[in-house]
């Protein structure tokens, strides 16, 4: 107990230290580029080299640590002359053995740091919630500031605080009104994920976590989006007529995101880039080098890989005069023996495509792919639609096996 306490003790100091060492100039790159950019990204392989044992407890204990990354990291920001500013540090690259998939998640995993390997299946609005509540006494006008942990419910004072010049008047003798101009608001949005379909074990249903992105992660995510949603596992009672039930609903508080995938409209293209594109474009043999690039490790099947090739293209879409529209999209329909790699090119050609999706029937139902009515628990068991794999891959690929 002892030692955990000293440790407590010494994070913001390791934390300074570590940030100092290493993330020095991404800090003063922070500094410049505020309030568009908000966190700052730390690998955990660099923390390991830091101090193994240091990054083992961030794992174990992540709550105290995120706590302190962060105050040491607006200390820096403050002396680089940032005023009142609220940085987060986001922890990313965690090790191997803390990566699960949704259903791999148990009771042992409830309050560490873990990585979700998984999709975005639906997202909320995004909300304000207060992060700090200013809170001003009726009796006397002092007001205290209260940090609010959780979204589900406010947490008032007990007592006006004499420690900071209230009148320490109980909370039945006074009221406590909550100032919202002087009060912190955050973005807050949820956000569920579901488990990759080819880590799925044909024909059992995908499994769900609804999680909670904040700050600067609120409004980040599209359903169809593959993430590494790194965040520290929660739990909440099941609550039956007004009763907590022993029994727990698992959330996942989102700590910071690695994207899987890159959406269309966010892939920038350097100047280097468009130069060698072009170059290529003016071979005589791009045709042949292109069909040869799609899944090099299956041999032969050239006209088939041609038309892959050609339909992640697409054809023109025209608008004929009469104003019907014909569209350029190509469908692609494959048969043959089993075992002779259909579904391994199809596998190739939706991991190749932004915005790809691979489905296979046994997960899939024909209504399935365009949409579903669902009840959402999280929307108060409201039916809600959701976005089926065809919808999802809208403007890229969808592989149907
Ligand atoms: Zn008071």
């Amino acid at each position: 107990m002892v030692f955990k306490m000293l440790q407590e003790f010494d994070l913001p100091a390791r934390w300074t230290s570590l940030i100092q060492d290493y993330f020095s100039e991404a800090v003063h790159n922070l500094a410049q580029t505020w309030p568009d950019e908000q966190s700052l990204e730390v690998s955990y392989r660099i923390i390991e080299g830091f101090d193994t044992e240091f990054a083992n407890d961030i794992v174990k204990n992540p709550d105290l640590h995120f706590h302190a990354a962060n105050q040491a990291l607006r200390q820096f920001l403050i002396d680089a002359g940032g005023a009142a500013m609220y940085p987060f540090v986001r922890i990313i690259h965690l090790p191997s053995d803390q990566v699960r998939t949704v259903s791999q998640l148990r009771a042992d995993d409830i309050g560490q740091m873990l990585a979700l390997d998984s999709v975005v299946t639906k997202i909320s609005g995004v909300r304000p919630r207060i992060y700090s509540a200013v809170f001003e006494c009726v009796a006397c006008q002092h007001s205290m500031v209260i940090n609010q942990p959780n979204e589900q419910e406010l947490i008032e004072p007990i007592e006006c605080e004499q420690i900071t010049g209230g009148c320490g008047r109980a909370k039945r003798l006074t009221r406590f009104v909550l100032n919202h101009k002087e009060s912190i608001l955050i973005n807050s949005q949820f956000i569920e994920l579901q488990e990759l379909p080819e880590q799925m074990k044909g024909g059992i249903q995908p499994e769900r976590i609804v999680c909670i992105g904040e700050h600067d992660l609120a409004g980040k995510l599209n359903p169809g989006d593959r993430v590494k949603a790194n965040g520290v596992l929660f739990i909440r009672s099941q609550r039956k007529g007004g009763k907590d039930t022993p029994v727990f609903d698992i959330f996942l508080r989102i700590q910071s995101l690695e994207r899987q995938n890159i959406p269309l409209e966010e892939i920038s293209i350097t100047a280097d880039e468009e130069l060698e594109i072009k170059e290529l474009a003016r071979r005589p043999d791009i045709y042949k080098l292109f069909t040869n690039s799609i899944a090099p490790s299956i041999f032969g099947m050239d006209e088939i890989k041609g038309s892959l090739m050609l339909q992640l293209f697409g054809g023109v879409a025209r608008l004929n005069e009469d104003g019907t529209r014909n569209r350029g999209d190509i469908h692609i329909l494959l048969m043959g023996d089993p075992g002779v790699a259909k579904s391994q090119l199809l596998n190739y050609m939706s991991k190749l495509s932004p915005r790809g999706r691979f489905t296979s029937g046994q997960s899939a139902s024909a209504a399935g792919l365009t949409a579903a009515a669902v009840q959402d628990p999280s929307a108060d068991g409201r039916w809600t639609l959701e976005a089926g794999a065809l919808v999802l891959a809208d403007l890229g690929l969808a592989a149907i096996d």
